[in-house]
């Protein structure tokens, strides 16, 4: 069966200030990667918008529509130090939660096995009442109360390896238990959460990792913790916060993942998805800044969704 890939021109029209690293030329190194011969089977798919209801089931209504309002007709407008929105924002905000949502409905109509979601701005940071660390909403979020809300599936799971620990899925998840978090880190790192040593259920799971691991570390921290964990929480379909920023090219994290490691985990979760849910997982693009690394990062990914 079919991987598709989502996306939408408008996502390269979000335009944080000049030299901010979640530039429009990540998404376009991704596309044009993905224009190579080997993913011609692809089923392409252009995003749609996410209703302010989709958005509403993980944000509260008030800060969804604060930020629709934000959005200025020429230059910017900063939510913190490094979120800030542009004119053309609101349709890439709208359409990387809408990309997530038509993800949920493709695999769950059968067109598509699983699938990938091309689009920025990214969404793990982002609280239900606060932007932060580039994300305005939390795209994997609402995909996953969508698939819950609407398709009635009971246990979903997010298993996210930026290099960054996703507090805001993790702040939206933590007191539901049906609701799985699993995230690789580098810590101590920014946003500061996903501590060693911290209290928290057993459906959320935190693998803090140290500034250098490589794929030794963090393939051991799946192995050991991580998939464990995903096998016995059962979900009903995976997601995946998909940043590519624990690369060891990347300029703003520090471990040094490469290519393969990121097939591999995406080849492990493909599995456990086959055994537990019909092979469904819907992938969703967080970070990656290295141009180049997360351009052949993103390929190798989409390979192995397409070889699941
Ligand atoms: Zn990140």
């Amino acid at each position: 069966m079919t991987t598709a890939l989502i996306t939408h021109q408008a996502c390269l029209r979000h335009e944080p200030p000049p030299g901010h690293p979640e530039r429009p030329g990540r998404l376009q190194s991704i596309l044009t990667a993905l224009e190579a011969d080997e993913f011609r089977p692809l089923l392409r798919r252009e995003a749609p918008e996410a209703s302010l209801d989709a958005l509403a089931r993980v944000h509260d209504r008030d800060y969804a529509e604060e930020v629709l309002a934000a959005i200025p007709s020429r230059g910017v407008v900063h939510f913190d130090a490094d979120t800030a929105v542009s004119p053309g924002s609101r349709d890439a905000i709208l359409r990387a939660a809408g990309a997530v949502v038509e993800g949920v409905d493709m695999v769950m109509k059968g067109e598509a096995k699983n699938v990938f979601c091309a689009v920025r701005p990214p969404g793990h940071h982002a609280l239900p009442d606060r932007a932060m660390g580039f994300c305005l909403f939390n795209n994997v979020a609402v995909g996953a109360a969508h698939a819950r809300e609407v398709h009635g599936l009971r246990r979903v799971a997010v298993i996210d390896f930026d290099v960054h620990h996703g507090n805001g899925t993790e702040a939206m998840f933590f007191g539901d238990p049906t609701l799985f978090y699993g995230s690789t880190h580098q810590w101590p790192f920014y946003p500061g959460t996903g501590r060693p040593g911290d209290r928290r259920p057993e459906h959320i799971v935190d693998v803090p990792l140290p500034a250098g691991s490589g794929g030794a570390e963090f393939r051991r921290a799946f192995s050991e913790t991580m998939l464990p964990a995903v096998t016995t929480f059962r979900p009903d379909m995976i997601f995946i916060s998909a940043g590519f920023d624990a690369h060891q090219d990347d300029p703003l994290g520090q471990m040094r993942l490469v290519e393969a490691d990121y097939a591999w985990a995406t080849e492990k979760l493909c599995a456990i998805a086959e055994r537990q849910c019909a092979g469904r997982v819907v992938s969703t693009l967080e970070g990656g800044y290295d141009l180049d690394a997360l351009a052949r990062s993103v390929s190798a990914h989409v390979q192995a969704l397409m070889a699941a």
